[in-house]
């Protein structure tokens, strides 16, 4: 067995030399709140998006949280996400004294499924959450038209999603709110960070004011040269501000967002060619019309098929020193929802499966082609032991969606 040196970090951030200048200027100038940059951080951001109404907060969790309070989510009010996400989808809807509801994921692209998502829908439901999981992008057109029927409000959680299209439409665009993490493993980092688009400006002027305190005034301008202005407090609000050091990262990042998608997307093509005819599932290519934002690359190690249980293999990276992932065991397979709200994990079959069989491979725009290689030859070096690494024929993601992954020059 081979071993590589040192531990390949999963979600390692890709840091230059801008990012280490900024935020020494930042300590320069004195300024370490929330000021001048986060500013110039907020603008970057809109104009990437090509969305007006952008706020800089200190998280995802907090950008999904500060959503539901701006439309006054109430107890009783019932908002529907996915059941394979990341804790936080959910704690921000109880956050929120919300009762969150699961729907289960349409396994070829691990998305909410809309049709399963429309029958949970009660009286009560408020508002959808729906997650681009791993980049790619939801049935927005489906969702949205689902909303409408209802009066829904839409708020998509885009932690994974800050590059991801779909005809032409950018996420966090096609509901009320898109809600984006800069956390240290996502595409864009600020050690800690989020930030949330609203459609229209009256909510995010809400969620400004929300994010501080519920201060009717910028506390930066407050302390500002322009003279002593007095502040009201106009709501019960929270400490949820992105500070110019974070924001001092996030400018460089952003600027360098593009680059950094088309490294990931070379590492998640080269992947794709070289487990084709290993016997796991490959996640399936971006559909047409979309853009992914390679946010993870999942394969699925299921024990009939692999000939190694999802657990094992995740071990034997590891002692290969190569950092792994696992997103998500489904969310009802949690003891603390699970005994909250009572939720089965049958109820999510396809959630269920995923979250027992998926690995998440490293896919950070940092990885050196030696480090793509290391993992390359770890797969391959687990899978060579199993049972026949030839792509079993049934493998139904590769059988029914891929043209040219069928294994018939595989042998
Ligand atoms: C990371 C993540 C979050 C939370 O983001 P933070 O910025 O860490 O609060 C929410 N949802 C999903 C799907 C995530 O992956």
């Amino acid at each position: 067995m081979r071993r590589r040196d040192s531990f390949l970090t999963f979600g390692k951030p890709q840091l230059g030399d801008e990012e280490v200048a900024e935020v020494l200027d930042t300590l320069a100038s004195g300024w370490l709140g929330t000021g001048p940059r986060v500013g110039r951080f907020e603008d970057a951001f809109s104009r990437y998006k090509e969305a007006e109404y952008v706020a800089a907060v200190n998280s995802c969790t907090a950008a999904l949280h500060l959503s539901m309070v701006a439309i006054d989510i109430a107890p009783g009010d019932e908002v529907i996400t996915t059941a394979l996400t990341f804790c936080a989808t959910v704690n921000a809807i109880i956050h929120a004294k919300g009762t969150p509801v699961l729907a289960d994921v349409d396994p070829d692209t691990m998305n909410i499924d809309p049709s399963d998502l429309d029958q949970r829908i009660t009286p009560r439901t408020r508002a959808i959450i729906p997650v681009h999981f791993g980049g790619r992008p939801c049935e927005m057109g489906r969702i949205m038209a689902i909303a409408r029927r209802h009066g829904l409000i839409v708020i998509e959680d885009c932690a994974h999603a800050i590059e991801t299209e779909l005809d032409g439409t950018k996420a966090g665009t096609f509901g009320d709110f898109g809600c984006f993490s800069f956390y240290t493993t996502k595409n864009v980092v600020t050690g800690e960070g989020g930030m949330v688009i609203a459609r229209e400006a009256k909510d995010i002027a809400r969620i400004k004011v929300l994010a501080l305190h519920g201060l009717s005034a910028d506390a930066w301008r407050r302390y500002g040269d322009i003279g002593h202005k007095h502040y009201f407090v106009t709501d019960c609000g929270f400490k949820y501000n992105m500070t110019d050091l974070q924001a001092a990262i996030g400018i460089h990042q952003l600027a360098r967002v593009d680059r950094n998608w088309l490294r990931r997307q070379a590492i998640w093509r080269r992947y794709q060619a070289a487990f084709r005819c290993l016997p796991i599932q490959c996640p399936n290519e971006p559909a047409a019309g979309s853009r992914h934002a390679y946010h993870l690359y999942t394969i699925r190690v299921n024990e009939a098929e692999s000939g190694i249980s999802r657990d094992r293999f995740l071990s034997e990276m590891i002692d290969r020193n190569i950092g792994v992932g696992v997103h998500y065991l489904s969310i009802p397979e949690h003891p603390y929802y699970a005994e909250t709200f009572r939720w089965q994990v049958d109820a999510y079959p396809n959630a269920r499966e995923i979250g027992r069989t998926t690995v998440s491979l490293p896919l950070s725009a940092a990885l050196s082609n030696l480090d793509v290689e290391d993992v390359v030859s770890a797969v391959a070096d687990i899978l060579s032991g199993s049972a026949g690494a030839r792509r079993h024929p049934t493998n139904r993601v590769a059988a029914l969606t891929h043209a040219s992954r069928d294994d018939t020059d595989c042998t």
